[in-house]
């Protein structure tokens, strides 16, 4: 049992001991135990109980039955011996020697011939006792002359010519037979006593096989023959004071070297004297069977318990093996090892157990194989997630890889817009669609994932970056086709960034950036074509995050300025105006151009605030000039954000009557490539604006490809020709005719022209012949700070004319 319990400890690990998983298992094998054995135990006592007590009863019974037996058979005996006394005493009387002695009546002579005759039958004591009763001689102490003392026997003599008693005699019990002495006639009687004493009582002893004991107890008397060793005879005389003397039952005595079942005869007595024999025999020796019985019977239980305990331990090892070995199962089960079914031993309960623990084995498995796909895979779509592809690509460039790679990051163009305008369920459908294809198309030459809410990452094995741009556009061409839902055709636009392993990088993070570095530029250039990764864009893109976190407090932290930059007429050199510029003194990293940070500002909804802090700032400055008495009012550039932004024409009104300006002071500047992107509603935008009171330009044009129809719908005041138009119109016909064009366009319409980029005096020249109404340029003014334009204007009237000849600085 030991054995067994220590092993089943040791194959635990020390955490499972711990949190106990293999204790109940040894507590219910010794429960088992314990209650077989108890039972046993319990029905065993009570069994060898019953027996044992009605052994020890019949036992003792029995030994009582025997001592009644000897009893009966020792007063028989008794009985027996008066009568041979009595036949030996009458020899005796009839000795003609001793006749003859008595007849002498000569003392002397009877006296010797008593002894004489008394020696000769072994008799304790002769009397000679007269006819009238008077003991006439004796060999004992009796004083002749005195009269006979027992006198009932001397009747019983005179009446039945003998007689015989148990009589005292100087105090010790003797067997007393009176015969006559006839000399014809009787002439006396003689009387002889036999001592009752240990000779007797080792003979009878001998006969009946009980201890013999006789006693006399009582007045002067103190008597004790026995075949009782001393030392129980001394326990028994102590207490035979208290024994019934009569004839009484059978009871236990206790004494010194054993006890005895025991029972008395009365023997005869007179006057406070009795005689009385004690029989008794060993209770030791009659229980001796008892004993036997007994010790046999624990022998037996001893040897079924052992047996028991063998067998009950046998039993519960076989109940708790099973048990163990679910135990053993469980806890491998809770370290993760799903694979290795418990093995089914019985068909009892503890089978079906075995059962239920393999189907929740299964059940386990199955589950954690569900979880495991859920956290490596999208749930919408069913592609690989980030993380998962992450891993894969990781597992893929761990190796001693050779092969390229080139992963191409995808995503959904405006698909915030299809979400918010179309409903979600319509955003998932467009998901799962553009799923689907991806995933049609990769098949068998690598793997598609989604990596972010409208976000897909293509990784294509075995291509090399030459081949990457085709291989993108060809898989754009085929995922980009418009999505039919409910009988309405969504079109689809994607943009993509690639990366290429090896030549953008080893790891799978830089790879990964870069695909997205590649995919906002994508974003940005807004062409449609996807776009490779060129080395340095990561800089610039982390730069363009840096800035996009700080242009938020910029600001508000007035780290940005705003310079003017002067419009002129052509015609007589007159000051029409200043076009606001905005500028960002970065703490660290200085000035940073709008080229840079406009489109930033745009991307990250910053274009708002700036928008509304440049209208402040610029309207605040035009009121400082018109308090100083200079007429000028400003350009201010929006952002195509800013025109789709219905609030505008509000916040346009507002910063007006702030300034206390009237609206006609202000020109607002929109590019021509924003209008086009949602004509219809820039139109009707433009028009509330237009109906603030502020004058509106078309900026840049020349690079949007309007057309004049679209143009003529547009309630603008001004085109603004491209500089890049301006630069080269002097050298390039072909930009002079344009140039033209646009400028006779532009008053066939209605409209001002005003030509930016205005670097020298050629450029005015033309530009004036060509009847363009104002000038723009770093020929005339470079943008300058509010404060500053005054001393220029003072230097400008001195000679209104650009005096950079080309070529200059
Ligand atoms: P833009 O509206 O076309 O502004 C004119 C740009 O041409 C300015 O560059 C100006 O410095 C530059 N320029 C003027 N004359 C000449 C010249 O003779 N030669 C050359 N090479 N360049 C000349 P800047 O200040 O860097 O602004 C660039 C663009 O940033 C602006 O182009 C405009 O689209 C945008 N921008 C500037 N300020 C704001 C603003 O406050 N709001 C918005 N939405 N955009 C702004
Ligand atoms: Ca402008
Ligand atoms: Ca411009």
């Amino acid at each position: 049992m030991n054995a067994q319990t220590e092993s089943t400890t040791d194959a635990q690990s020390p955490g499972q001991r711990a949190n106990g998983v293999a204790r109940p298992v040894i507590g219910f094998r010794s429960r088992i135990l314990a209650l077989v054995i108890g039972l046993l135990a319990m029905s065993q006592i009570a069994v060898m109980m019953a027996v044992l007590n009605t052994t020890s009863r019949s036992v003792s019974a029995r030994a009582q039955d025997e001592l009644s037996v000897g009893v009966r058979v020792f007063e028989e005996l008794l009985t027996s011996r008066q009568q041979q006394l009595l036949g030996t005493a009458q020899v005796l009387s009839s000795d003609f020697g001793f006749k003859e002695a008595v007849a002498t009546e000569d003392l002397a002579t009877i006296e010797s011939a008593l002894l004489n005759h008394g020696g000769r039958i072994a008799a304790d004591a002769v009397l000679l006792v007269s006819l009238n009763g008077v003991v006439t001689a004796a060999t004992s102490s009796l004083e002749s002359g005195k009269g006979f003392p027992f006198a009932a026997l001397l009747d019983d003599a005179q009446r039945n010519g003998q007689a015989t008693a148990n009589v005292l005699l100087e105090g010790r019990p003797h067997q007393l037979v009176m015969v006559p002495v006839n000399a014809p006639v009787r002439i006396a009687w003689a009387a002889m006593g036999f001592l009752l004493d240990d000779r007797l009582a080792e003979d009878l002893q001998a006969l009946t096989g009980l201890e013999v004991t006789f006693a006399a107890i009582g007045t002067d008397a103190e008597y004790l023959a026995s075949t009782l060793t001393a030392a129980d005879r001394v326990r028994l005389l102590a207490q035979i004071g208290d024994w019934p003397v009569e004839d009484g039952p059978a009871a236990q005595l206790n004494l010194a070297d054993d006890s005895y079942f025991t029972q008395s005869t009365g023997l005869g007595g007179r006057n406070g004297q009795r005689i009385t024999a004690l029989l008794q025999t060993s209770r030791t020796e009659a229980m001796a069977p008892y004993y036997e019985v007994r010790n046999q019977l624990l022998l037996i239980a001893g040897l079924t318990l052992l047996l028991s305990l063998l067998g009950g331990t046998l039993m519960a090892r076989g109940v708790t093996r099973p048990i163990n070995t679910l135990v053993a199962a469980a806890s491998r089960i809770a370290h993760g090892n799903y694979n290795s079914p418990v093995p089914r031993e019985s068909e009892d309960e503890l089978g079906t157990l075995a059962n239920a623990f393999n189907q929740m084995q299964e059940g386990i498995a199955q589950r954690e194989e569900r979880i495991i796909h859920q956290a490596h895979h999208d749930v919408l779509t069913g592609l690989p997630n980030r993380s998962s592809i992450q891993q894969r690509l990781e597992h893929t460039l761990s190796g001693n890889r050779l092969t390229p790679l080139i992963l191409i990051l995808l995503d959904i163009a405006r698909f915030k817009q299809i979400n918010d305008t179309l409903g979600h369920a319509t955003g998932d459908a467009v998901l799962l669609t553009v799923a689907n294809r991806l995933q049609l198309v990769v098949e068998g030459r690598g793997i598609a994932a989604r990596v972010g809410g409208n976000e897909f990452l293509v990784i294509l094995e075995d291509q090399l970056r030459e081949n990457a741009a085709t291989a993108a556009r060809s898989l754009l061409d085929s995922i980009a086709l418009p999505v039919g839902l409910h009988d309405a055709n969504i079109p689809l636009s994607l943009n993509a960034g690639i990366a290429c392993f090896p030549d953008d990088g080893d790891a799978p993070e830089t790879l990964m950036r870069r695909a997205d570095v590649a995919l906002h530029a994508a974003k940005r250039e807004d062409a449609g074509q996807p776009f490779l990764y060129r080395s340095g864009d990561d800089e610039r893109h982390l730069r363009q995050l840096q800035l996009l976190h700080d242009l938020r407090a910029a600001i508000d932290n007035d780290e940005l300025v705003l310079e003017f930059q002067p419009k002129t007429s052509l015609a007589d050199g007159r000051l029409v105006g200043a076009e606001a510029l905005v500028r960002w003194n970065h703490p660290s990293l200085g000035r940073v151009a709008p080229d840079v940070f406009i489109p930033l500002a745009e991307q990250s909804g910053l274009i708002q605030p700036l928008t509304h802090w440049v209208l402040v700032n610029a309207l605040a400055a035009c009121a400082a000039w018109r308090q100083a008495g200079l007429r000028l009012p400003v350009a201010v550039n929006l952002s195509g954000l800013d025109v789709l932004d219905h609030r505008l024409p509000e916040t346009v009104r507002g910063c007006l009557a702030a300034a206390g300006l009237p609206p006609d002071n202000l020109t607002l500047e929109v590019t021509e490539s924003m209008l086009m992107r949602d004509a219809p509603l820039a139109r009707t935008h433009l028009q509330q604006l237009r109906a603030v009171g502020a004058r509106l330009a078309i900026d840049d044009f020349g690079t949007g490809y309007s057309s004049l129809a679209q143009l003529r719908q547009l309630p603008v005041d001004e085109l603004k020709i491209d500089r890049s138009f301006v630069k080269s119109m002097t050298m390039d016909t072909g930009d002079a005719i344009i140039v033209r064009t646009i400028i006779q366009l532009a008053h066939s319409l209605n409209l001002k022209v005003v030509a930016e980029g205005v670097e020298t005096r050629e450029d005015w020249d033309l530009l004036r012949e060509y009847g363009c109404e104002t000038g723009q340029g770093f020929g005339i003014g470079r943008p300058m700070p509010a404060h500053a334009v005054d001393a220029w204007h003072k230097q400008w009237r001195q000679q209104p004319v650009p005096i950079k000849s080309p070529g200059d600085p």
